[in-house]
């Protein structure tokens, strides 16, 4: 190679091997996690902006892995995706959480509602619709309790045989929600085409809100034309109370981040939201 660049082509070609032998562990790990019961769901609230009401939760993975330590879903879902894993995760995902909802209804616990994001790979070509229909029959939960999250990749390689399926699920009462609104690239597009209730606004859109006159004015804007649209908002990631209050002044209807709580287990959500229900 030509000289000078010689050092950076190695360095390059060594990340590129690093990269590979972890996607490798994880790979190879995935396979044994579902066994050795190395997956968890944990769950965040989102909660309802005025008054402040605990009901709703949305439901993130977790992996604790014996040799890897803790790996995020940022990490191991696209992993999972690629290599065809994701339909036995997924079903793990909906499965669980659903019974889970299911206990929570019997101990007579205040969550009304659980969303579950659904990977883009798996929406595209699992069948999310029989998927959702075997599960909630089998488990005897109404669909209306359970909003699936999508996200633009989503649909972007289908349009019309998305929004087919959006609508067959919204039939059986599911809630559709447009996740991490904002960061795609024909955002409002998609805003026009889809059959959606819920709008999910991206976390990045309230990052330094406080200080940033332009993002105050493009969140207010897009709350305000959700609203016509007859959809739900959520903002994603409100970590201080100002941001909470400026929310709060756009007539958002539902909020989400570390401010109110971080995702946790069952357990804990459950006595979370009792402490919340007896207030
Ligand atoms: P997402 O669906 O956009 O989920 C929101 C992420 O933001 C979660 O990260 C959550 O823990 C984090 N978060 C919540 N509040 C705050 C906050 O106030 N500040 C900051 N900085 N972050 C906050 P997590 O759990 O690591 O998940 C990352 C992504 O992995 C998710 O993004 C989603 O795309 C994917 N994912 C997570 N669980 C699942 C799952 O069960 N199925 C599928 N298909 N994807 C999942
Ligand atoms: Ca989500
Ligand atoms: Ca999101
Ligand atoms: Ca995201």
């Amino acid at each position: 190679f030509a000289k000078g660049n010689g050092r950076n082509n190695i360095q390059i070609y060594n990340k590129d091997i690093h990269s590979n032998e972890r996607e490798h562990q994880l790979l190879n790990g995935m396979k044994h996690a579902m066994k050795r019961g190395e997956f968890s769901l944990y769950y965040q609230p989102t909660v309802s902006a005025h008054p402040l009401h605990y009901r709703r939760a949305e439901v993130l993975i977790r992996w604790f892995s014996e040799e890897l330590g803790q790996v995020s879903p940022g990490e191991f879902i696209p992993l999972a995706e690629r290599s065809g894993l994701i339909t036995e995760l997924t079903e793990w995902i909906v499965r669980t959480a659903l019974i889970q909802l299911k206990a929570w209804d019997k101990e007579q616990a205040s969550i009304r509602q659980l969303s579950i994001n659904i990977s883009a790979i798996h929406f595209q070509y699992g069948n999310v619709y029989d998927l959702m229909k075997r599960l909630t029959d089998e488990i005897e939960i109404h669909p209306s309790r359970i909003e699936l999250e999508i996200t633009e990749t989503s649909v972007m390689k289908n349009m019309s045989q998305a929004v087919a399926t959006l609508h067959q699920l919204r039939e059986l009462g599911f809630r559709i929600a447009l996740d991490d609104f904002g960061t795609g690239l024909s955002s409002l597009n998609y805003l026009q085409m889809l059959p959606i209730d819920t709008l999910k606004i991206d976390q990045t859109f309230v990052q330094d809100i406080a200080h940033d006159t332009k993002k105050q004015a493009i969140v207010e804007t897009i709350i305000r034309l959700a609203k016509h649209l007859g959809m739900e908002i959520v903002v994603e990631g409100i970590e201080e109370n100002v941001q909470y209050l400026l929310m709060q002044s756009y007539g958002c209807d539902y909020l989400q981040g570390y401010y109110f709580a971080k995702p946790m287990r069952a357990e804990e959500l459950s006595a979370v939201y009792e402490r919340n229900a007896a207030q």
